[in-house]
């Protein structure tokens, strides 16, 4: 049986504005900010506003406001940095490597040639954040 949704998880906390998220885009259903600890230049997280542990607990209906909101982030990241490819990751669980749980995609622009840095390694300094979510923003058109 899958375990219980925590609404004491930090993604919660985040979508209920109790800690602070440097966003690019919300909507009546999804909310999408920078990931603190990138793997990557722009490393943006997709996240619906219904609360699920992951995939294997969400309702169905949760994937089309998401995936829409994913598909607008991976188009505006690419044209934000001038990526060759951008990479979606989503975890299920701790042996998939979840360390959040609430449902969440990974959307991370791609160079050819440069590897993702370590899952949930270094945090970005809140600045260097700040000016890479402005450049999302501009490329998203809001
Ligand atoms: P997961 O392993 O659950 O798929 O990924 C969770 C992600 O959330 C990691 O990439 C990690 O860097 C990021 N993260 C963890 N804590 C915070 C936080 O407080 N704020 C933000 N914006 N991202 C976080």
């Amino acid at each position: 049986m899958a375990e219980a949704y925590d609404p004491g998880n930090i993604f919660a906390k985040i979508l209920r504005g109790e800690i602070p998220s440097h966003r690019i885009y919300e909507d009546d259903a999804v909310v999408a900010f920078m990931d603190v600890m990138p793997q990557g230049v722009g490393h943006t997280l997709v996240v619906p506003k219904a609360p699920s542990r992951n995939i294997l607990d969400a309702d169905p209906a949760t994937f089309g406001p998401l995936f829409a909101v994913v598909q607008k982030v991976a188009v505006a990241v690419k044209k934000a940095f001038n990526a060759d490819g951008v990479t979606l990751m989503q975890f299920n669980e701790p042996a998939s490597g979840q360390t959040v749980y609430h449902l969440h995609v990974h959307v991370i622009p791609r160079f050819d040639g440069v590897p993702l840095k370590p899952h949930s390694g270094q945090m970005e300094k809140p600045e260097v954040l700040a000016e890479n979510a402005g450049k999302i923003r501009a490329a998203l058109g809001n």
